[in-house]
């Protein structure tokens, strides 16, 4: 088999590992939630539709790259397997911060009538893993399928995303579990460790 060949098809099971672990722990959506989530679920929809754009996006990449061949980046095919090998730690480092997170994951804001503040894993280090997760993997695809479209959509649209979300979310927190969640951020960095 062609080396490109064996890379779209890495790349093929990078996306369909993705949006399995999605599917799967999204199920804690129907749990009950703390109060009303009204702005919640109007981020959520926008969110959707921006991440089935970019899926689909990738999936025109793999299954035809000629129809965005016009967006192609010029990467010698060394430097594409190394974003698949971000891409599979990528998702390696997904399944463990959702199996850490559990219940209390989701894809809106929300507090959970029974939420317990999640400190192990990845979380006794940083205090937004899946956030830095989407970032790496959004890299994995500009480099692994070699197209600047892909990876600046992802890019930009992680970036609005979360940097919309995040002071809310802390600030939720924040007010849900007072001073252990102020000692955990004393102790933990946002997107990576903290440098002592
Ligand atoms: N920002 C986190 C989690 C994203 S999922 C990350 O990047 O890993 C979003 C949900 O996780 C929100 O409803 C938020 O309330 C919840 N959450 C975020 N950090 C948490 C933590 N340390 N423990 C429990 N729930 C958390």
């Amino acid at each position: 088999m062609r080396s490109d060949a064996l890379l779209q098809i890495v790349l093929g099971a990078i996306l369909l590992s993705v949006i399995g672990i999605r599917l799967y722990y999204m199920r804690s959506m129907r749990l009950p939630s703390k109060g009303r989530q009204g702005r919640g679920v109007k981020v959520s929809l926008r969110f959707r539709l921006g991440m089935l754009c970019g899926f689909a996006l990738i999936a025109t990449a793999l299954v035809n790259p000629a129809w965005m061949s016009w967006s192609c980046l010029p990467l010698p095919l060394a430097l594409r397997w190394c974003g698949a090998v971000l891409g599979v730690l990528a998702v390696c480092l997904l399944f463990w911060v959702h199996h850490s997170l559990g219940k209390n994951f989701s894809p809106q804001l929300r507090i959970r009538q029974e939420h317990a503040l999640c400190t192990s894993g990845l979380y006794q280090w940083v205090r937004h893993p899946m956030y830095t997760i989407l970032f790496m993997l959004s890299i994995a695809w500009l480099v692994g399928l070699a197209n600047w479209l892909v990876g600046v959509f992802w890019l930009t649209i992680q970036t609005i995303v979360i940097g919309k979300r995040i002071d809310r979310e802390e600030a939720e927190l924040l007010e849900h579990f007072g001073d252990e969640y102020r000692a955990y951020m004393k102790r933990t960095g946002r997107f990576l460790p903290r440098l002592r």
